[in-house]
């Protein structure tokens, strides 16, 4: 065996393997995967192979058709058949909601180069007679979809990867990783070491463990799963043609031909966890012993709606264990806090998505980043509050709704609670509605008291409607006050800080006791954060951004420290706050603070540690609602003092409080994009706007990249819109339309309450992006007209948050 590797990736199922072909192929040839038996010795083998492309993010469904579609040139490589069956397949609605899912699936498929389009039930009858079509109102189409044998894709992978120089070992367990000092990794199976620079866990059903031999806790899950396959049923014995794959939604099962029989699976409605305690190390080519009363009620539905199973004898049933994330979407990349540590896992549908995973993960590794924003499969969108507990009550969730419609104004109930802040209970007594973001809970709305505050999940407007229409009245006539616990915080101190800052930002760093805001790009002049800098002190900054990134921008700045005398830390959870807006916000604030807080005395834009109602904090005069506003933050054990303090003082002021949903009206208002959602790596800075706040006049990470776009104009740009509609607003990925094709795709919007407008925003060809023109949006399968509002319509100059 070598005793020297670039990369060792640990695990032989179809994620490992696909990881070593994509290395290999992208000319990392000195890679060496490891397995402990034989390849597709985990869950891999006993796969349904069913394959498919419609996924909860856009990208995801985008690498998932990549997967797909590498399929037959992955067996004109290897030499190794993988099975493929492209019969295409079918997304079957049997209700409205899920018709309207599939009509907003359809609108993502547009942009997404997919081929996706709506058949009629008679063709539904037509390609599949064994299909029940009254049972449905609606079908959706991709070619895509069919099959593979998961085996036969797995050793695909890997024969390919092997012809092209990469190497693999069976038969050798991974009993130790050891780190030395240069970073680099001792891998240690029975008989061999290799010395690798990165290491990959990609072990799948034993990912944990892998996790634990580096001290790496990983919130995944395995989780049974059943699926049947029916004895041969004379209607397909007597056709000609192979029949195309489904997933039906309400039904809960997905299924296709396999031999001259069916195969049906499902997500039973309580899911069981595998393994808790963790997946033993003999485990690999049994299966499960199949509990048929756990998935009776389901298969009743498909005998209902696939009459011909209710006759067919069953051949055989499967149950098999394979592992979820908390959220149902693989966890890949650079394992923050960790050096050249990488995981590939908790991939729940491997055949679908294992080329997409490989294909960034490589990238990734070779070029420092991956094509396309993979935020949704990002290891680093989870902290250490996704405990291994955390992990199994959210995979359990996830399974349980997999096929369950999940509307874009709900949040899940289950691992709530995981982190508050200590004046949670006086929100919830006051009527706040939460959301969570990594793990803190944070006020979405207020309703009139705790007893009626509830959400109803819709693709249209909620009942919360109306009661942020009141919160964003609140704040533009009078004050408003909201928590920003939620709010990343970063920390930089030391001789370099400020010329660490200059490297890494793009953006002009303040003087002291002033806030500039700047974007961080990639090498590759893409987006990696829009962030806030203020300067506390020479030699001491505050990095303000998006909480839910914070792992992901320390995972950046880490990565970045080398050759600077500088300490940084996430101080995220040391500074909560309380954020006023309004036109009373500074009378409010002069109330419980010594300073002079005139317009003179504590201008837009500044920052200084002071003390607000008799406690330490940090001040600064800005707000995201587009109102003179002020950020106050303090130390968890402060908050409620301060809080308490502001309630008494804005009592004759019109304070009222507002959550996050009122302020991201506001910030539509002002046609300001937000972190994840307007700004994120799939889009540059002169697409965003977010270059007109770039310091040309210094060295930073991605200014060649940026420079060539400057000189060059973007083909594209982020622009507000907006839309003619009565009762519903985007929600986000809505196609963008000219002249009946689609031009680009909404990346965030809403109602804008005080201009009484629903408005988007989405990125469009530069040649569209001027005042005024005419697109169209299409929200739920209707076509709604756009116009382009170059300036923001409420105060765009800015007067208000500035006097
Ligand atoms: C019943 C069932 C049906 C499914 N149907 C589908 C489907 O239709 N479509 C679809 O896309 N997906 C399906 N899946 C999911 C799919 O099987 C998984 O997504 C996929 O197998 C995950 O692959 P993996 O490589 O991450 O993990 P695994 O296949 O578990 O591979 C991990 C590998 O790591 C090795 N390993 C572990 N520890 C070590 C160590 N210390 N040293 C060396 N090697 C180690 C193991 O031996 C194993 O071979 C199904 C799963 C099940 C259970």
């Amino acid at each position: 065996m070598e005793s020297h590797a670039r990369v060792v990736i640990i695990g032989g199922g179809v994620v490992g393997c696909s990881i070593l072909f994509h290395l290999a192929r992208f000319g990392w040839k000195d890679c060496v995967l490891l397995e402990r038996s034989e390849l597709t010795s985990g869950s891999s083998w006993h796969a349904a192979g069913q394959i498919h492309t419609i996924s909860s993010d856009p990208n995801i469904s985008r690498l998932q058709g990549y997967t797909i579609k590498l399929y037959q040139e992955l067996e004109e490589l290897s030499g190794q058949s993988v099975g493929l069956h492209s019969t295409g397949g079918f997304y079957l609605a049997s209700n409205k909601d899920w018709y309207d899912y599939l009509k907003r699936e359809r609108s993502k498929a547009r942009y997404m180069g997919l081929d996706q389009e709506f058949i009629s039930l008679e063709e539904v009858a037509r390609l599949h007679p064994l299909i029940d079509p009254k049972r449905y109102i609606a079908a959706l189409w991709d070619p895509l979809d069919g099959d593979v044998d998961p085996s036969g894709v797995t050793y695909a992978y890997a024969k390919a990867a092997k012809k092209l120089g990469a190497a693999y070992h069976t038969h050798s367990a991974v009993i130790e990783t050891n780190q030395r000092a240069d970073g680099s990794w001792d891998v240690v199976t029975a008989t061999a070491t290799i010395n690798a620079e990165h290491i990959v866990n990609a072990g799948g059903l034993w990912a944990r463990e892998v996790g634990h031999l580096s001290g790496l806790n990983l919130p995944v899950q395995p989780m049974e799963h059943h699926y049947l396959i029916t004895e041969a049923i004379p209607q397909i014995v007597e056709r000609e043609q192979r029949l195309p794959a489904g997933i039906d939604y309400e039904g809960n099962m997905y299924f296709r031909q396999e031999g001259q029989g069916m195969l049906l699976g499902t997500y039973e409605p309580i899911a069981t966890p595998w393994s808790v305690a963790g997946t033993p190390q003999h485990f690999g080519h049994e299966l499960l012993e199949p509990q048929l009363d756990h998935i009776a009620e389901r298969l009743q539905i498909g005998f209902e709606r696939i009459p011909a199973l209710a006759d067919a004898g069953i051949k055989d049933m499967i149950n098999g264990p394979f592992t979820f994330g908390p959220d149902g979407n693989p966890m890949i990349g650079p394992v923050p806090g960790m050096r050249n540590y990488w995981v590939a896992v908790g991939v729940m549908a491997g055949f679908c998505q294992a080329g997409g995973v490989g294909k960034c993960l490589a990238e990734w590794m070779i070029e420092g980043e991956p094509e396309i924003d993979v935020w949704a499969m990002d290891i680093a969108r989870f902290g250490d509050y996704a405990s291994p507990h955390y992990g199994t009550i959210k995979s359990t969730e996830n399974y349980e709704r997999r096929f369950m419609l999940t509307f874009p104004n709900e949040t899940l109930p289950v691992g709530r609670g995981q982190r508050t802040t200590s004046i949670y209970d006086r929100l919830t007594a006051k009527g706040a509605v939460w959301g969570d973001s990594f793990g803190l809970e944070h006020a979405l709305w207020f309703d009139d008291g705790p007893e009626d505050a509830h959400e109803n999940p819709t693709f249209r407007r909620s009942r919360a409607h109306d009661y942020v229409a009141r919160e964003v009245k609140a704040v533009r006539e009078n004050v408003g006050m909201i928590e920003i616990a939620n709010f990343a915080k970063h920390s930089f101190k030391g001789v370099d800080a400020r010329r660490f800052l200059d490297q890494v930002m793009a953006g002009r760093v303040p003087a002291t006791g002033r806030i500039t805001l700047s974007p961080m790009l990639t090498p590759k002049g893409k987006l990696y954060g829009d962030l806030t800098i203020a300067c506390m002190r020479e030699q001491e900054f505050l990095v303000f951004g998006s909480g839910a990134a914070q792992e992901m921008h320390r995972r950046w700045f880490e990565s970045h420290l080398d050759g600077f005398d500088v300490a940084y830390r996430n101080e995220s959870s040391r500074y909560h706050g309380i954020g006023l807006a309004g036109p009373n916000a500074r009378e409010l604030l002069s109330r419980i603070s010594r300073d002079d807080v005139s317009a003179e005395g504590f201008r837009f834009r500044d920052i200084r540690r002071t003390f607000v109602a008799g406690v330490p904090a940090i001040l600064t005069r800005l707000s995201f609602s587009g109102e003179q506003g002020y950020e106050i933050y303090a130390e968890p054990e402060y908050q409620m003092k301060l809080y308490q303090s502001i309630l008494e003082a804005g009592e004759d002021l019109g304070l009222r409080h507002y959550g996050a949903r009122a302020l991201m009206s506001m910030r539509l208002e002002k046609n300001w994009g937000v972190w994840t959602l307007d700004f994120r790596p799939d889009f540059t800075a002169a697409e965003s706007g977010l270059d007109a706040f770039i310091d040309w006049n210094k060295d930073f990470i991605g200014k060649q990249a940026a420079e060539w776009e400057r000189e060059r104009g973007p083909a594209q740009r982020l622009v507000a819109m907006t839309i003619e509609t009565d009762d519903i607003d985007v929600c986000n990925d809505e196609a963008i339309l000219k002249d009946g094709e689609c031009v680009g795709y909404v990346t965030s919007g809403g109602y804008a309450h005080h201009l009484q407008k629903s408005m988007a925003l989405g990125y469009v060809p530069t040649a569209l992006a001027v005042d005024g023109t005419a697109l169209e949006v299409e929200i739920n399968g209707e076509m709604y007209a756009a116009s382009v509002v170059a300036q923001p319509l409420y105060d765009p100059a800015g007067g208000k948050m500035r006097n």
